[in-house]
């Protein structure tokens, strides 16, 4: 019935265009001309994303009897800064160019005269503007950090930062969860939340975007446990993004190389997705070792141990990080999902979601704008309401009301037609197959459960 139109891999500019039209992401304060870096979710887009959300906090909470969850503040005491290491080096090098002031981060440029010759350091002096060729100042690091003021006076004992991760909410509260859940090891926190980074140079949509969204477990085990424990969540990690239907060959795991390691890192493998820029990283999974709870210890002055029973020791635990982006992750989804096809000589654009992720699951679209037909096709919307997101559509003609919900990933329309006024029944219409189907009215919700998959 279909056919695919080729491989033809969607371009960023494309998906950015279909993501504002309909709905999904917009440029954040879009009529003052926006604000690099930062992003909204439309009515399909916070759908969307909540729908990830979900489906994260179920595998890594929900349906595990060993981790729990968290909702840790913003912005915490300074010092947790200090202690993580962000205040002395979370910073990149930054060089601005002379001639059309542009900003850079250098070790992009180095990459960037590397690529395009044999040169190493001693190229570096020669790095010249990627926009205009100008001079550029010699680079200087800059602190990724958001700072802002607490409380009414704007001086170096006020200052504070928007977090720039999650994970430190999680171990400032190592104790508390630790107390109050009884956990025994091995166990995890898990927390969904912003985070901020003032990237040099955000870019590519909302993959690097200076206000974003992680969804990070810390998973705390005995020492000597923490490289198997590494690779059980590799494969849990990776087994959530093949259950998020994302396809087998744009998904792999690596291993990052012992020089591109973290400094609190052991080892960490990366999740990475083939976006039209190339591979990037989805998500990293870290052993952070005892880096984080030991440095957290020497600067709060309070013991952060576990009390094991077995050796009646006090040990200081490893932890094992698979931290996630939120907006990678829908950004990801909608490249993967997106496909043109040709029916009947016509194009049709298809995302092919998930059923899971589908911002709207079900469509009710009455066959006509006849008012005949308004009433029951009203009453089924309103059947289906607490059930799914739906949407109502009654403008313009039946197909192009197809193509629409085609286009937005919806699994399901049901079209009420004149034979429902008569048998009480319609058409169930399946989004990849084009499959038609009709079910009586009364059976509608368990037959449309049914094809759902329980969502
Ligand atoms: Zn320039």
């Amino acid at each position: 019935m279909s056919e695919k139109a080729g491989d033809a891999r969607l371009d960023m500019e494309t998906l950015v265009s279909l993501a504002k039209r309909r709905g999904f992401v917009f440029q954040s304060s879009e009529i003052y001309g926006g604000l690099g870096g930062f992003w909204d979710y439309g009515p399909l887009g916070v759908e969307l994303k909540n729908n990830i959300k979900r489906s994260w906090w179920k595998a890594a909470v929900q349906e595990r009897d060993d981790v729990v969850g968290l909702d840790a503040s913003i912005i915490m005491n300074p010092r947790v800064w200090v202690a993580s290491g962000h205040v002395d080096t979370f910073a990149d090098p930054m060089v601005d160019c002379k001639e059309c002031k542009k900003r850079f981060r250098a070790d992009d440029l180095e990459g960037y005269v590397a690529a395009g010759a044999q040169g190493q350091a001693a190229e570096a002096a020669a790095m010249r503007c990627p926009e205009c060729g100008g001079e550029l100042t010699p680079p200087r690091m800059f602190n990724l950090m958001f700072r802002t003021f607490v409380g009414p006076v704007e001086d170096q004992a006020s200052t504070a930062y928007l977090r720039p991760e999650t994970a430190q909410g999680i171990f400032a509260n190592f104790d508390n969860v630790l107390t109050s859940t009884r956990r025994k090891l091995p166990f995890g926190i898990a927390q969904i939340g912003k985070a901020f980074r003032n990237e040099i140079t955000p870019g590519n949509f909302i993959f690097r975007d200076r206000e974003f969204e992680q969804m990070e477990i810390e998973y705390f085990v005995k020492p000597g446990t923490d490289e198997e424990w590494h690779q059980h969540w590799v494969e849990q990690r990776r087994n959530w993004y093949r259950g998020l239907g994302i396809q087998e060959e744009n998904l792999r795991v690596r291993r990052l190389d012992k020089d591109d390691l973290a400094h609190y890192a052991k080892d960490t493998y990366e999740v990475e997705y083939l976006f039209p820029m190339g591979w990037s990283e989805l998500e990293g999974i870290a052993n952070r070792t005892d880096f984080d709870l030991r440095r957290h210890a020497e600067f709060s002055g309070r013991q952060l141990t576990y009390y094991d029973e077995e050796s009646g020791e006090h040990i200081v635990p490893y932890v094992i990080e698979p931290s996630a982006g939120v907006d990678r992750c829908l950004l990801a989804v909608l490249f993967d999902g997106y496909r043109e096809e040709t029916v009947r000589g016509e194009k049709r654009v298809l995302l092919r979601l998930h059923p899971s992720l589908a911002p709207i699951k079900v469509a009710v679209l009455p066959l006509s704008r006849q008012e005949s037909l308004a009433p029951t096709a009203r009453k089924v919307w309103e059947l289906l309401r607490p059930h799914w997101m739906t949407q109502y559509d009654d403008s313009q003609s039946i197909g192009r009301r197809y193509r629409r919900q085609d286009e937005v990933g919806t699994p399901h329309c049901v079209t009420i037609d004149f034979d429902t006024l008569k048998d009480d029944a319609v058409t169930i219409r399946e989004r990849d197959t084009m499959d038609q189907v009709r079910v009586p009215i009364t059976g509608l919700v368990e037959a449309l459960r049914e094809r759902l998959g329980g969502v």
